[in-house]
């Protein structure tokens, strides 16, 4: 109940506080997150999971009482081998880390930032040391977004979905075919954005009794109760695609959150499985489902309605292909659905070679820039839109990339076995039938919380080991035919 009435000031934080009362407002986190910690570490609560862990109690407990049991014990093991002073310099240094950031960005200066990149990264391997690993520093942190995941096997992912989506970019970027892409760049009033965004949210399955869309700065999807989901996004009148495929990216989490069990609130089989697998849900409905040609065969007519100076003389075909379109870019949160993975990947790489000191944070800069060019054939011009582009590495967040392309590949693994089971989904698509595979992932992914590290869940679902080759094929039947190669 605590971490909810958290999880609250920080959806108002971020979407209705008055400026003035923001440095109030931190004070309440502050204290609130104290008490949080202070009963997730109390000794007596490591005592009773002991206890609970072994002897009898053990055998006659149900299956959701020693899931709960096993996962509270693998996270107080965690919380307790980190020292108190280790945790709030990592705080301090975490916020200290995303003020420079901003400022470094603004200004376009990585050797303001460096300092404060180079003392993170001293204190993120002291946090990893005293975590522990099997095989290396960067699988410590890792755990904390991908529970059970191994550095080792999502290298060897990701290194085979590079191999193979490299030449995908490079033949997409030769081929004739071209998307006008500034149709998108029309005029969308935003009043018209909000409503159909809604309707196709509701039509989804975000159920509006149990949730809230609003209005934010950075889109995000939080869970406040049982019954209560707040997704956000923002509006641009001349870029349609950014609030409607991020409302349908914030929807995918949201039907995520809300098909968790709610008579286990706060408990592991009533939460989600991993990072991984909460984006292979916003991505399956942003992507997966969001950009096919089924959803747009139901919804085009409703579009034209909402938008007829910008979509009456645009064909569905025409469209389609707008909102498909790849081309290699230096922003990783502009990115399409194909190059996206290949900004991931660069992090990933780098990131462990920060870790394990085999790169200089000196050298950071250049080594971001040689990447780019390697794989997406293109070089930033500043390092704003370089290598200051992302808040994640100044907040401490190492370890968390990975977690965006393994939802990716998630995602279309699911679809696949979806299909398997239900018939050809984009047909369902086509008729408005969104919920076959809604209560397909239900009663399969969100109905069995984290009971399962996510990487075992996926695999029992898919019926498969997690692998690269579903998403390729995704992408290359979807952007084969649009670009005529
Ligand atoms: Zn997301």
């Amino acid at each position: 109940m605590l971490a909810s009435i958290e999880a609250l000031l920080g959806w108002d934080e971020r979407t209705m506080l008055p400026p003035a009362a923001a440095e109030y407002r931190a004070e309440q986190v502050a204290g609130l997150s104290g008490l949080i910690h202070e009963r997730r570490t109390a000794p007596e609560v490591g005592h009773w999971l002991e206890q609970l862990s072994s002897g009898d109690w053990a055998e006659q407990a149900s299956e959701d009482e020693r899931a709960t049991v096993r996962e509270l014990r693998r996270q107080y093991q965690r919380q307790v081998r980190l020292p108190q002073s280790l945790v709030e310099e990592l705080a301090r240094t975490s916020v200290q880390g995303q003020q420079v950031w901003v400022e470094a960005r603004r200004t376009n200066d990585f050797a303001r930032f460096r300092p404060l990149l180079e003392r993170t990264l001293r204190l993120k391997r002291e946090q990893a040391e005293a975590l522990g690993y099997e095989e290396c520093l960067y699988d410590a942190l890792l755990e904390d977004y991908e529970p059970g995941a191994r550095t080792s096997q999502v290298a060897r992912i990701l290194g085979a979905l590079r191999d193979e989506l490299r030449p995908l970019v490079a033949g997409l970027a030769e081929s004739a075919g071209r998307p006008r892409k500034e149709i998108l760049a029309r005029s969308f009033p935003v009043a018209a954005q909000e409503a159909f965004s809604r309707e196709a949210a509701a039509a989804i399955g975000f159920d509006f009794q149990r949730g809230r869309l609003d209005v934010t700065a950075h889109p995000f999807c939080t869970r406040l109760g049982p019954d209560d989901c707040r997704i956000t996004t923002r509006y641009n009148e001349r870029a349609f695609a950014e609030a409607f495929f991020g409302t349908l990216h914030e929807s995918g989490h949201g039907i995520y959150e809300q098909g968790l069990r709610t008579d286990q609130f706060g408990l592991p089989p009533g939460s989600a499985a991993s990072l991984g697998v909460h984006e292979s849900q916003s991505r399956m409905w942003e992507n997966l489902v969001g950009r096919s040609r089924g959803f747009w065969q139901y919804f085009y007519p409703a579009a034209q309605r909402h938008f007829p100076a910008a979509l009456s003389d645009v064909s569905l075909d025409e469209f389609v292909f707008c909102i498909n379109g790849v081309e290699p870019s230096l922003i990783r949160i502009e990115a399409d659905e194909a190059t996206y993975n290949l900004h991931i990947i660069i992090r990933f790489e780098l990131e462990q070679e920060l870790l394990n000191d085999t790169l200089r944070v000196g050298d950071l800069p250049a080594a971001w820039n040689a990447k780019y060019e390697a794989n997406l054939g293109i070089r930033p011009a500043d390092d704003a839109h370089g290598v200051l582009q992302d808040i994640h590495w100044s907040a401490g967040l190492f370890g968390y990339f990975a977690t965006y392309s393994l939802g990716n590949l998630f995602a279309a693994q699911l679809f696949e076995a979806a299909e398997r089971d239900l018939g050809k989904l984009e047909e369902q698509f086509a008729a408005g039938r969104f919920d076959p595979l809604r209560e397909w992932l239900t009663e399969r992914v969100y109905r069995r919380g984290h009971c399962l590290p996510a990487s075992q869940l996926m695999e029992s679902v898919i019926g498969r080991p997690i692998s690269h080759q579903q998403l390729i094929s995704h992408l290359r039947r979807k952007l084969g035919p649009l670009y005529g190669i």
